[in-house]
């Protein structure tokens, strides 16, 4: 299996050296170069099966031969230990021929959690066999950077160093990356907002001396592993509803599109879908977009689900490589074009997204009457993110198909609002119960390259 560049101007690459780079060198993202295919038999088979077992048997053929089955499967045993409920990912009912996917009893409470504890899996066999040591440096509005640490907190050959905005992350998220103690992780507090820590982690890549010098790796969400893992789910949830032999839908609280790319490569794989709902909160490119084609940014507004507040939705990439029959010129166009505030998606390739996706945003009041609904009508209490789904899930489902809304994050990771909504306050799971505790340990950091470049030098010299 190999991997190419959405921007089709950089070199194939294996699927271990494609979640190495994160990157491609052309600007583009890395995609499989084709799609493997299970057959309805093969999809049946599912049935009864474990999560780690699901999970095998959809990833295997992306994976190449990098890994052994054997120490494929012990990795995935690993990465799936330290999850709160053994089902990994359980159902609930919320309403007639509507289910909530709950993605949050991992590490740190929220659906990345999935991706970033088989990676961090992944990268500790990958280096240690190929004798290698990276250093991974990611940008956080809160989720991504919690979850990375969790997942490569005392690894051997890794340092990780994330940066997330001064003040500007909830408590949970914060001491959920201040308050390990391995030496091998570093949480720095950024003077500044996320997308100056964004734009600092873009500098470092594009500074090649540091770049080598520290082996600079990345693990947002543009890492096609994380996708990969990302596509299990959909398999295990929609089986467990009736799959292959009925069809299921999906709707998706989306940021950065790649949870939601996830169900498509689910789907392209041959899994019976039948909608996948893009749902927004009030920042709402990609509803824009789907409804008239338009990709048009704008500026952030701070909402009560910030992790979905985006400006520029970097998965969405991958969508447009297909809608555009693979056409890594046309793709490069679009983003050229992106970068002076937006383009227009051609008729045909829209017709092509709209084949597979639809979309819905969701206001702020909105999000909150849903977190009150649901407390008192369905017996579950949401997250502002999954609330946003669950909203959707309800506007757009149907009689004859069942839909499945996917809860990316656990209700105690944004207690102010689910008590504003709710009147409750949702209290963290036992196994964490002990955060508010914790002592912290974080770096303050200027918002200055050479600064922060300076001070990863040093810390990884020790
Ligand atoms: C990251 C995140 C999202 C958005 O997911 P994308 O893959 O970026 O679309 C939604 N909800 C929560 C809680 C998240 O952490």
């Amino acid at each position: 299996m190999r991997y190419i560049s959405t921007r089709g101007q950089a070199p194939a690459l294996t699927f271990e050296e494609a979640m190495l780079s994160g990157l491609a060198r052309d600007g583009g993202l890395y995609v499989p170069e084709t799609i493997p295919h299970m057959s309805a038999g093969d999809i049946r088979a599912l049935n009864g099966l474990s999560y780690e077992e699901t999970a095998f048997r959809v990833m295997r053929p992306f994976v190449g031969d990098g890994f052994t089955d054997e120490v494929f499967a012990d990795l995935i045993a690993k990465a799936y230990a330290g999850f709160g409920h053994n089902a990994r990912a359980p159902m609930v009912q919320l309403a007639p021929n509507h289910f909530l996917l709950e993605l949050f009893h991992g590490p740190t409470l929220a659906f990345k959690d999935f991706a970033m504890q088989l990676i961090g899996q992944l990268f500790q066999e990958a280096l240690e066999r190929r004798g290698e040591r990276v250093t991974i440096v990611g940008a956080t509005s809160g989720d991504t950077g919690s979850a990375a640490i969790e997942a490569f907190k005392g690894l051997d050959n890794v340092d990780v160093f994330i940066l997330y905005p001064h003040g500007r992350v909830s408590e949970v998220q914060r001491r959920q990356m201040t308050t390990p103690l391995e030496s091998n992780v570093h949480a720095l507090a950024l003077d500044g907002h996320f997308d100056d820590c964004q734009a600092r982690l873009k500098d470092m890549f594009n500074h090649f001396e540091f770049r080598d010098s520290v082996r600079l790796a990345g693990v947002n969400s543009i890492n096609w592993a994380r996708v990969l893992a990302q596509v299990v789910y959909y398999f295990s949830s929609a089986v467990s509803l009736g799959a292959p032999d009925r069809k299921v839908s999906f709707t998706v609280p989306t940021g950065n599109f790649g949870d939601i790319f996830a169900g498509y490569i689910a789907k392209r794989m041959g899994l019976p879908i039948d909608r996948l709902v893009v749902a927004t909160n009030q920042n709402d490119i990609l509803h824009r977009c789907l409804s008239d084609g338009a990709y048009q940014t704008s500026q952030v507004h701070p909402s009560i689900s910030p992790s979905m507040d985006i400006q520029v939705s970097s998965n969405f990439e991958r969508a447009l490589f297909d809608a555009y029959d693979r056409d890594g010129k046309a793709v490069g166009q679009l983003m050229d074009e992106l970068k002076q505030g937006g383009f227009k998606v051609s008729q045909g390739a829209l017709e092509a997204l709209r084949e597979h996706f639809d979309s819905a945003r969701v206001s702020e009041d909105e999000t909150l009457a849903m977190i009150t609904h649901a407390n008192a009508t369905m017996g579950e209490l949401l997250c502002p993110h999954s609330a946003i789904g669950a909203k959707v899930g309800e506007d757009m489902r149907d009689p004859a198909t069942p839909m499945i809304t996917l809860a990316t994050a656990h209700p105690a990771k944004f207690p102010d609002a689910v008590e504003k909504a709710s009147g409750l306050r949702p209290p963290l799971p036992n196994r964490m119960a002990d955060l508010y505790e914790r002592s912290e340990r974080v770096t303050q950091v200027p918002n200055d390259l050479t600064a922060l470049e300076t001070l990863i030098q040093e810390r990884i010299a020790k």
